[in-house]
């Protein structure tokens, strides 16, 4: 027995990614300073100019003053294309960083914290949320040399004239007083956008995946109007939010324009008073967007920190425990167990919950978990299963049998008591080990969008041909590859969409059998096959009996009457187990849901 740990600790926040690339950062922000004090330099040789050419003998002076501001404008597009090949290669690299680990930390969830969320809370959280922080950031650096600039020259106008000065300030104040409010209600807004986001997410592709099923119920209109009302309600509620902010927007805007005014018209009082020159009013005037730019660039600056804080939080609470739970194991490693398996007292509930934003300040980025429903299935369930036997469970549906097989393989965790497999409790077991020793051949399995072959390695990475060809054949799948073209090389389709329901099965069993595990479990998995191929994964399941412990749930019971041991379950008890026969004689319930199956 060996014992491993390679957990990594998570990255928990932007700026240890943003760490990574301190230097081409570090650069990106002094090209953008560098360019933002081009244009404040430039306004100040404009100015100049502005006063050279009031004077005589202009002509010499003013050419040398519009060299200087033309080389300065060339020097300030050099730095803009800096940042921009800066932007467009670090930024790829900043979101794959993320999009890879949040994707790794996706794979880590267990499969109750997949089924508790919808598939658009995770498409955006792993793919747009990134991409809207990196975006972000780029603009706030942009911003922010934009607002720099304006401040200065702003400083400079007020250098200017005192009373300008003042009336800016004033102007200032009270823009930022309505800015402060639109900002509260912005914040709250883009939560309520981003959660209705994820939900049309879904449904869009519970749409696209359920295509058929909706075109031969006939859904389609249904559909479409299920799709109006999400979408419906998604619009409306984006109007209703941006209405909000727009108004307070044109507010703030409305007394910029008006402060504005306000400062030309007592420039040219100041001008015809004699107490402003021509040039600092031709300045004046020439920079009245600085005050727009300032103003404005503050208000998008908070509107992206709140962008990039409703992203990060959504974004990072895949790491949160609470809302996310992950998968754990143990550290006992094994190469090989023999699969003995026992359950224990074991007990589980599936319970659903609510998740709200929490109003605890401190708690603020934690979501509150609250029970929103429960079902139990089992209580005190015990039973063991002897190495290499062939057994099924059997029961009316809804009664436990894929919930056992789920916790067997501890995609569920029971609620307490024990599930051993050679006695070690799964729990203890490394992931290696656990994944290793069981192959689970689901109900509906996965086909992914890629070659037969290709699709039998990812079981095997290192399989040879010889391999490869034994299980297709042991798996019923020989026939049916050998009508096609190019046989075993033959794109499958997106989840396995050019197969038919049984040849799916088949090729899930094909993958597990050459994993070679110790224990095999087949969920329903004869269930879409027909008589000829049922036969043949029978012959094939027959084959492998004595070499592998193998549990199946089993669609018709004419298929298990050759197994070891059944265990008949009702209403998440086992009720009686024994062989076939002995279960038919002496089980009435048993016997006739046989009877009613042979009709
Ligand atoms: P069987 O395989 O015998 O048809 P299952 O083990 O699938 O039965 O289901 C047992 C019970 O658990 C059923 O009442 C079913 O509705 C419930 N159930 C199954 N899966 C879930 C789930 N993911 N969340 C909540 N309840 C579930």
């Amino acid at each position: 027995m060996k014992t491993k740990d390679n957990q990594k600790q998570p990255r928990l926040n932007i700026w240890s990614y943003l760490r990574h690339y301190k230097g081409p950062i570090f650069l990106y922000i002094i090209a953008s300073l560098i360019a933002a004090a081009a244009s404040v330099v430039n306004t100040i040789y404009l100015a100049n100019l502005i006063e050279i050419i009031t004077k005589p003998n202009f002509l010499m002076p003013a050419i040398y003053c519009l060299l200087i501001v033309i080389g300065i404008s060339i020097f300030q597009r050099i730095c803009w294309y800096l940042t921009n090949v800066i932007y467009y290669k670090y930024s790829n690299k900043i979101m794959m960083d993320l999009n890879m680990d949040l994707s790794k930390q996706a794979f880590k969830l267990n499969s109750k914290t997949f089924n508790d969320h919808n598939t658009g809370s995770f498409v955006q959280r792993i793919i747009e949320d990134p991409a809207t922080i990196v975006d972000n950031l780029a603009t706030i650096i942009d911003v922010v040399a934009d607002i720099i600039t304006g401040i200065v020259i702003l400083g400079y106008i007020t250098f200017l004239n005192i009373w300008v000065s003042l009336c800016l300030i004033a102007i200032i104040i009270v823009a930022a007083l309505i800015e402060n409010k639109r900002l509260k209600v912005y914040r709250k807004n883009r939560l309520i956008i981003k959660e209705k986001n994820d939900k049309l997410h879904s449904l869009t592709t519970e749409i696209v995946r359920s295509e058929k099923d909706i075109k031969s119920l006939g859904l389609e209109t249904k559909l479409y109007e299920v799709s109006k009302n999400y979408y419906e309600d998604y619009r409306s509620t984006r109007y209703k939010t941006d209405l909000k902010d727009v108004n307070l927007w044109s507010s703030r805007n409305f007394i910029i324009g008006v402060g504005t005014l306000l400062i030309l018209i007592l420039g040219i009082w100041l001008l015809d008073k004699g107490l402003m020159t021509l040039a600092a009013f031709m300045i004046l005037y020439s920079n009245r967007d600085s005050l727009w730019s300032v103003i404005r660039g503050l208000g998008n600056i908070s509107n992206i920190l709140v962008r990039i804080n409703v992203c990060h939080n959504r974004m990072f609470s895949l790491f949160d425990e609470n809302e996310y739970v992950t998968e754990k194991f143990g550290n006992k490693h094994f190469d090989k167990l023999n699969g003995i398996i026992e359950f224990k007292n074991v007990s589980f509930t599936y319970k659903e919950y609510d998740y709200k934003e929490s109003k605890n300040k401190k708690d603020k980025n934690k979501k509150l978990k609250i029970l929103k429903s429960k079902n139990t299935i089992f209580k005190k369930l015990s039973f063991t299963i002897e190495p290499n036997k062939t057994v099924a469970f059997v029961g009316k549906s809804g009664s436990g049998k894929s919930t056992i097989l789920n916790l067997l393989s501890k995609m569920y965790e029971a609620d307490s008591g024990k599930i051993l497999i050679d006695g070690h409790d799964i729990r203890t077991l490394d992931k290696q080990t656990l994944r290793s020793t069981i192959s689970l051949v689901n109900q509906f399995p996965y086909i992914f969008d890629m070659t037969i072959k290709e699709n039998l390695l990812l079981a095997k990475f290192d399989a040879t041909d010889e391999e490869i060809n034994y299980t297709i054949k042991q798996s019923a799948l020989k026939e049916f590859i050998d009508t096609l073209p190019n046989g075993i090389n033959t794109k499958v389709g997106e989840s396995g969409i050019k197969l038919s329901g049984g040849q799916k099965q088949r090729l899930a069993i094909a993958r597990a059998l050459l994993r070679n595990s110790s224990i095999l479990i087949f969920d329903e998995s004869t269930s879409s096959l027909d008589n000829f191929a049922q036969n043949d994964i029978k012959k094939t399941i027959d084959n492998l009996k004595g070499s592998s412990t193998i549990v199946i749930v089993a669609h018709r019971l004419s298929t298990i009457k050759d197994v070891d041991k059944i265990f008949f379950l009702d209403n998440g008890k086992i009720i009686d187990e024994g062989t076939f026969e002995e279960l038919f004689n002496r089980n009435e319930k048993f016997k006739t849901m046989f009877l009613a199956e042979n009709i």
